[in-house]
């Protein structure tokens, strides 16, 4: 049954006040709607922005029932939300996407499982409950293997490589101490590849997709550092990347924003490595050179409304500002120099507390070409590290 799309002017929940649901806060506000933000940590940024804000336990559940007798539709700003919050939310409201997809995605195993099950290629990965077979399974994969936890891991927290047999024993200590907890851990073979791309899906209810141009990415230490859009890839890889990505999320059967993380091998080879259920970093030029924004779609997809367009209007290169890098740019010297760069757009996303790891902000370099946008964005990147 479709439902009836809701206008402007209702109030829309969203779990997490991050920079992702204070991106999405700002989109809803434009387009007229009023955002109601429930996230426990009061600093989280997008409770500024909020028309009701909520920073409050997730457990709580006197904020449950005024939360959700105020809202007519939820999403979710991140995948570590409580998955039962939002199968109760559900019984109230449209809650896009849904818990059962949550449920999938919130844990590795689960979610390599359900792409495997589907016939998607994913690295090779063994599932691990006891950290003694760690050595096996890393053996396995000729030593060359990544270790995960099962849960709650994000921007390589709760990784582990292991490259030689005598990295087995110190990772396997580390491992230890979360066995009471009830952890597991995914042991992925550790791919060569040739570059990490990503590629946005928009879902409607009607099973309608948008998909948005594949992007480059480049991590450091497991956090994304730099996008650049469009790719430097052939076009049956661009064509082949968004097939996947769509296969995926239709699979899913989700409604809303996805973001499909890849490696592309040697060979033009194509693996899944993860998909998140929402907004994703890699999608932040969208905000400064698309049409509509990914947090726009979240938007258009959580209220039923038409999705919007997914075209590039520039080339763009995006650069993550971690930790202390925000000290560059906030210095009034460091701000009107990158502000003088043309087609350069800062994103402060308002923390207070600078943390190594911790994702400050970012710039956009917009260019009219892609080698432009990505030459701008590498020399701030640079400049960062002089
Ligand atoms: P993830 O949290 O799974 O997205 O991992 C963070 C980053 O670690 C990825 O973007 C890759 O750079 C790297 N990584 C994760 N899994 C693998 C793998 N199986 N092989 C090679 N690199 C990986």
């Amino acid at each position: 049954m479709t439902m009836q799309p809701i206008g402007p002017e209702a109030v829309l929940g969203v779990l997490g006040g991050g920079q992702l649901g204070a991106m999405f806060t700002s989109a809803a506000l434009r387009l007229g709607y009023r955002v109601a933000v429930w996230d426990p940590d009061p600093d989280a940024p997008a409770h500024r922005l909020a028309s009701r804000s909520f920073p409050d336990s997730f457990a709580d559940s006197t904020v449950y029932r005024a939360f959700s007798q105020l809202v007519s539709a939820v999403t979710f700003e991140w995948e570590n939300v409580p998955v039962v919050l939002c199968e109760q939310l559900a019984q109230a409201c449209p809650v896009r996407p849904s818990g059962a997809v949550l449920r999938v995605i919130q844990d590795r195993i689960e979610q390599k499982q359900f792409l495997q099950r589907h016939g998607f290629p994913v690295p090779p990965f063994s599932v691990v409950s006891d950290p003694a077979q760690l050595g096996d399974a890393a053996k396995a994969f000729g030593y060359a293997a990544i270790c995960k936890t099962a849960t709650a891991g994000y921007d390589g927290k709760g990784q582990w490589s292991i490259r030689q047999p005598e990295e087995v024993a110190p990772v396997e200590s580390a491992l230890r101490p979360m066995v009471p907890g009830g952890a597991r851990w995914i042991v992925e073979s550790l791919v060569e590849f040739e570059r990490e791309l990503s590629v946005l899906v928009v879902r409607g209810e009607d099973g309608e997709q948008r998909v948005y141009p594949v992007v480059e990415n480049r991590h450091e230490s497991g956090i994304l550092r730099m996008t650049a859009v469009p790719a430097a890839v052939s076009a049956e890889v661009r064509v082949h990347a968004g097939h996947l990505a769509c296969r995926a999320v239709e699979a899913l059967g989700g409604v809303g924003v996805f973001c499909v993380e890849l490696f592309h091998l040697r060979g033009d080879r194509l693996l899944i490595n993860e998909i998140a259920p929402r907004p994703h970093n890699s999608g932040h030029y969208t905000l400064d050179a698309c049409t509509v924004s990914q947090f726009e779609q979240q938007v258009r997809a959580l209220c039923g409304m038409p999705l919007g367009e997914v075209r590039l209007m520039s080339p763009a290169a995006m650069v993550n500002l971690i930790g202390h890098d925000v000290g560059r740019v906030t210095s009034s010297n460091g701000c009107s120099d990158l502000l003088a760069i043309p087609g350069a757009k800062l994103h402060l996303y308002g923390k207070r507390m600078v943390r190594p790891g911790r994702k400050m902000g970012h710039m956009t370099f917009l260019a009219e070409t892609a080698d432009e946008a990505s030459d701008r964005a590498g020399q701030f990147l640079k400049s960062l590290a002089s």
